[in-house]
């Protein structure tokens, strides 16, 4: 997180130095933790105009000779948006909470299963640039997954989880909630209701504005952010305070491992349990 959202890394406009920084950070991490490339290499290149973008993107095998055939999604967007308004002299964007803290958390996973090795699905790790630019990352990955015919069950996108929310309320909140039974068949394998309905992430339709959009639109299938990020509980979003230490590790620690569980129940069900429901 510190690296992520350092200085250095100058808010990693897509097409920066900065986030080319952490798009090499990220392809470390993997390596050094046997997470394999999905692609020749870990990059899924993409162009906006006169800009070049990368998604990392690396893979955990299934340990199921048929269940392996079938790929769990999760993934966050390393980038953010360079600069912001400028406050006492600071105008770099650091974006630690968006999303320092969802790619954290994917990477994490990644780390887990590729060392635990209980996974019977296969997992991919994606994290995503220019979703600051209108989703555009993975709108270029979902396609190519789907044009090269990967037979994935579901995605995971996580958005903000670097804040507690107050404790009346569940830790974390599922996009797009009644359009799946997602957040209930997670919830039973992580033994508790760790993911919760948010009524404002469908006021603000918040399905739609994330890295699982173009997955659900692309494959038809369970798609969702889980944040637990909600309007009242941070005060600098897209703000240049989003900085590593407003972030509550030990909150994204439980949270990483209370989801644990329940991605491992899903990965190793024998069936494809989580549907598309009618919202
Ligand atoms: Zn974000």
């Amino acid at each position: 997180m510190e690296y992520l959202a350092s200085d250095e890394l100058e808010g990693r406009a897509t097409g920066s130095e900065g986030i080319e920084k952490a798009a090499v950070f990220i392809e470390n991490y993997f390596k050094k933790n046997n997470i394999k490339p999905y692609f020749e290499t870990y990059r899924d290149t993409f162009k906006l105009g006169d800009i070049i973008g990368y998604n990392v993107v690396g893979m955990i095998e299934g340990n199921d000779p048929k269940l392996k055939d079938e790929f769990i999604i999760l993934g966050g967007h390393y980038d953010h948006i360079g600069e912001g308004k400028e406050v006492n002299g600071d105008k770099i964007a650091n974006g630690a909470n968006d999303d320092a803290s969802g790619t954290i958390a994917a990477m994490e996973f990644g780390k887990h299963f590729a060392n635990s090795k209980t996974n019977k699905r296969s997992i991919l790790i994606t994290l995503y640039a220019a979703e600051e630019m209108g989703l555009k990352g993975s709108a270029h990955l979902a396609k190519r997954l789907k044009d090269n015919g990967l037979n994935a069950y579901t995605m995971i996108n996580f958005e903000m989880i670097g804040v507690p929310r107050s404790e009346d309320k569940t830790m974390a909140y599922m996009s797009g909630y009644n359009r799946s039974n997602f957040a209930p068949t997670l919830n039973k394998y992580a033994g508790e209701e760790v993911v919760g309905f948010f009524p404002k992430a469908k006021e603000f339709n918040l399905f739609f504005r994330s890295d699982n959009f173009p997955f659900y639109k692309e494959f038809n299938m369970p798609a969702h952010a889980i944040s637990t990020f909600d309007f009242t509980n941070f005060e600098y979003y897209h703000h240049v305070d989003d900085e590593a230490d407003k972030m509550d590790y030990n909150h994204m620690a439980s949270f990483i491992n209370k989801m644990i569980p329940g991605l491992e129940g899903m990965m190793n069900a024998p069936t494809k349990e989580v549907t598309l429901s009618d919202e």
